[in-house]
């Protein structure tokens, strides 16, 4: 649990460090991530009119595949940039719980779209082959969105 204690806070500013193991992703079985890490944090707590501030960065690593190929991959999640704030007014305890905003944050950086490399050529739709590996000798579809435009005629209005 990452948590901050008001009354600390309130007299001046404190930092944060440490981890969390690997159940703090709370990401769901199944899911196309899954930690492969614990999560490290670095906050910086302060105290402003009416409200708290954390900001800081917090990291880890999780495996998944690669969205073309299928690779299994680990890829950093980090966010350098987390900022919270909390309204005193909201908080009702000495000391207040952040884990949930704090996985957010992390959890926001996951890719949509996971890549081993940005030049990965992904598998053959035809066979299979992993054409990052070797070649094969499928005719592959014609992307329709270039074969459209080759039937466009250049100055073709009338
Ligand atoms: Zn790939
Ligand atoms: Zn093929």
């Amino acid at each position: 649990m990452i948590k901050f204690s008001v009354r600390c806070v309130e007299k001046e500013p404190i930092f944060l460090e440490g981890t969390e193991p690997e159940s703090f992703w709370a990401l769901p079985e199944k899911d196309e991530f899954a930690p492969a890490s614990p999560v490290s944090y670095a906050f910086r707590i302060s105290a402003a009119a009416g409200s708290f501030l954390v900001t800081g960065s917090v990291r880890g690593t999780v495996s998944t595949r690669c969205g073309r190929c299928l690779a299994p991959l680990k890829l950093e999640i980090r966010n350098d940039h987390v900022e919270l704030c909390y309204a005193k007014s909201d908080i009702v305890t000495e000391e207040v719980d952040i884990s949930g905003d704090v996985r957010d944050e992390l959890l926001i950086e996951l890719p949509m779209n996971p890549l081993c490399s940005e030049e990965c050529k992904g598998l053959c739709p035809v066979c299979g082959t992993d054409l990052n590996k070797k070649r094969c000798r499928c005719k592959r579809p014609e992307n329709p969105v270039w074969s459209a435009l080759d039937d466009i005629e250049l100055g073709g209005e009338k």
